[in-house]
């Protein structure tokens, strides 16, 4: 891919399947959202996926709440029938930009099955690393927006008005798990469970490790211009 078409001017690129791997509070959302826009991917997130299903009350929702309130990773079964489900949404034709998948080794195998029976496989994943001061600061000042889930902080990014969303009026909120202790849980859960899919990907030289303390719009550019050493080679 042309450094030109990896802004999403237009071409294969609509192809690229991306991951954001990284701990919570790397940015991998805010990150994931902005690139999707500009790459014209669909954005694919678990997290807001499994989100979607707890406030609407569904099987999967009470199913996921228990764990993700305790800062736990769902069990893998749910999320990847949840995922396996995603994939075969015409948006997912178009590519994707993964985050929040794969947590664990037997996410990353699972999913490399998954795109499989679908001819598809991941381009690049780019690793999001941030340091655990940096990471508290950012998830315990995180608001998001009720309706359209734009981000805020209390203090890097306060909304115009007071809990409000800048974006679309609507209430802003707290996530439950974004607590002091149940980020400690996370970031425990996160680094026991990660370490083998970063090596998965890493074997596989798909791994680019990218400094996720920078502001970010530093890492998107990174990101991007990263994106720009895929070629153009026509995909399935
Ligand atoms: P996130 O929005 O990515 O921080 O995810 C919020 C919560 O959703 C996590 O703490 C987990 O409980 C759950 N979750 C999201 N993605 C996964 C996944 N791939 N596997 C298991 N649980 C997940």
């Amino acid at each position: 891919m042309k450094a030109s078409s990896a802004l999403g001017v237009s071409g294969a690129e609509d192809k690229m399947r991306i991951i954001l791997l990284g701990p919570p509070g790397a940015g991998k959302g805010t990150q994931a959202k902005v690139l999707a826009e500009k790459l014209k991917l669909t954005h694919i997130s678990t997290g807001d996926i499994l989100r979607q299903n707890v406030s609407k009350g569904t099987q999967l929702g009470k199913q996921a709440i228990e764990f993700m309130n305790k800062g736990l990773l769902v069990p893998d079964e749910l999320v990847t029938k949840m995922l396996t489900e995603m994939f075969d949404q015409p948006d997912a034709k178009k590519g994707f930009i993964l985050d929040g998948f794969p947590r664990n080794i037997g996410q990353a195998q699972t999913l490399d099955d998954i795109l499989k029976q679908r001819n598809m496989s991941i381009d690049m994943v780019a690793y999001l690393d941030a340091s655990e001061p940096v990471i508290i600061q950012r998830l315990t000042g995180r608001l998001v927006c009720s309706a359209c889930g734009a981000n805020f902080h209390t203090k890097n990014m306060p909304p115009k008005k007071d809990m409000i969303c800048d974006n679309c009026g609507s209430s802003l909120y707290q996530r439950a798990d974004d607590q002091v202790e149940t980020i400690k849980n996370r970031l425990e859960v996160y680094q026991k469970e990660s370490a083998g899919a970063i090596q998965y990907y890493e074997k596989q030289k798909k791994l680019h490790r990218l400094d996720a303390d920078e502001e970010a719009e530093t890492v998107i550019n990174n990101i991007i211009h990263l994106t720009a050493q895929y070629n153009d080679s026509p995909k399935v």
